[in-house]
């Protein structure tokens, strides 16, 4: 594929592209029809049509995926949770055993604990810290193994090159949701994993506009997962196409800005009286610390912390603070702050929050582009008075 051995900001842009300019246009035109005139295929798979997702927009996408994370394929969806429940359920079965991180996204947590759990699949949480949890936890009928770059909402860096190595050892499928590293920061294929997944909502597109996912990887992998999407539905249309393609332009800008002002950031909170505890991988913490820098080219532009004085200390700095707009979600050019436990991880029992180490008062940023010293005094503001 052309472009394809030249460095990630020269394929965000290049690799992918149609071979030759569409009536020369510079930019990909959205293809916003549902079908297109029979040009003699003799193959179902390959008529186009939308839900097929096979249009110009998807297949440049496709393309171009695969190409950023050096992985073999890579398919669109219409959202995160699309990407992540269609390989779930194309890749098992009912009966199946998986071993699943114990702190993930909580759509994610949620459908193997509820959805998958009432379908008969099986699975156990494990400690992505501790190769020795995960050998006592496999079992005869363990298939597949999930897990997360960095984990929300602690930014937890597992052992991830162990991960990776134990999945091949015991021919488990390994599945990795790279959503808040992005291929700037880390590129699953390259470390062993099979299937990177993505909310393409959030680093990928960038500008809070759209809700997209994506699934990278093994070819045999993705046909199935493919075949799978086209009878649940989960396509993404055309023109969340478009605004996809047209965002990943400015990724590595974007995501290496993010590294850099959330890591000032991180240090700038850390060394706070006001604040009781910081979680980032690129400080030198005990859990990812070192990890994160062997692992990661940047550690990405989530921060999370917990204030001194808790739940009332954390609603009163939302409140205060100026340029960051409370609201879920992550990874846009605005600045986002948030309350896992009322949001993202809000489909958890306390029990569950609190065993996982997600506490009522934890606040959750989701750095943007803005610039960093604006943002740092915004913080010392709200701190302080
Ligand atoms: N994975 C992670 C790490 C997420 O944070 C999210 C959503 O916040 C998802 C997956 C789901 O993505 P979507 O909302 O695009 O379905």
């Amino acid at each position: 594929m052309a472009f394809i051995n030249h460095r990630i900001d020269t394929r965000l842009i290049h690799a992918g592209e149609p071979e030759e300019r569409i009536m020369g246009a510079v930019s990909l035109p959205v293809f916003q029809s549902s079908t297109f005139e029979y040009a003699g295929q003799s193959s179902y798979d390959d008529l186009k049509y939308i839900r097929m997702n096979n249009t110009p927009n998807h297949e440049v996408l496709h393309r171009k995926l695969a190409a950023l994370e050096n992985a073999e394929t890579a398919l669109v969806t219409s959202s995160g949770m699309a990407a992540i429940t269609t390989t779930l359920l194309a890749l098992f079965s009912p009966g199946d055993h998986l071993l699943v991180q114990n702190c993930l996204y909580g759509g994610t947590q949620e459908f193997v604990t509820a959805d998958l759990a009432a379908l008969g699949f099986e699975f156990d949480f494990i400690d992505a810290d501790d190769p020795a949890d995960w050998a006592a936890k496999r079992k005869p009928h363990t298939r597949g193994l999930y897990a997360e770059t960095i984990t929300n909402p602690l930014l937890q860096v597992g052992d991830l090159q162990a991960l990776a190595e134990f999945a091949q050892g015991n021919r488990l499928i390994s599945m990795i949701d790279n959503t808040f590293a992005t291929p700037i920061n880390f590129r699953p294929a390259e470390w062993g994993f099979d299937i990177s997944l993505h909310s393409c909502t959030k680093y990928l597109n960038g500008h809070s506009d759209i809700v997209a996912g994506a699934v990278i990887g093994k070819t045999d992998l993705l046909e199935k997962i493919s075949h799978k999407l086209i009878h649940l539905g989960g396509s993404l249309d055309p023109h969340a196409c478009f605004l996809l393609h047209r965002g990943l332009k400015t990724l590595a800008l974007r995501v290496r800005h993010q590294n850099r002002s959330a890591l000032a950031i991180a240090e700038f909170l850390s060394a706070s009286d006001a604040v009781e505890r910081v979680n980032y991988p690129g400080l030198d913490a005990p859990f990812g610390g070192g990890r994160a820098g062997k692992l990661l080219a940047g550690c990405g532009g989530m921060v999370s912390f917990e204030l001194k004085g808790g739940l009332a200390a954390a609603e009163r700095f939302m409140q205060r603070v100026t340029i960051p707009i409370i609201a879920p979600s992550l990874g846009g050019a605005e600045t986002l702050i948030s309350r896992p436990a009322v949001t993202s991880h809000a489909g958890m029992s306390p029990e569950e929050r609190q065993a996982a180490g997600i506490s009522e008062g934890l606040i959750r940023l989701s750095v943007g582009i803005e610039d960093t010293t604006d943002l740092i005094a915004d913080f010392k503001n709200a701190l302080g008075r």
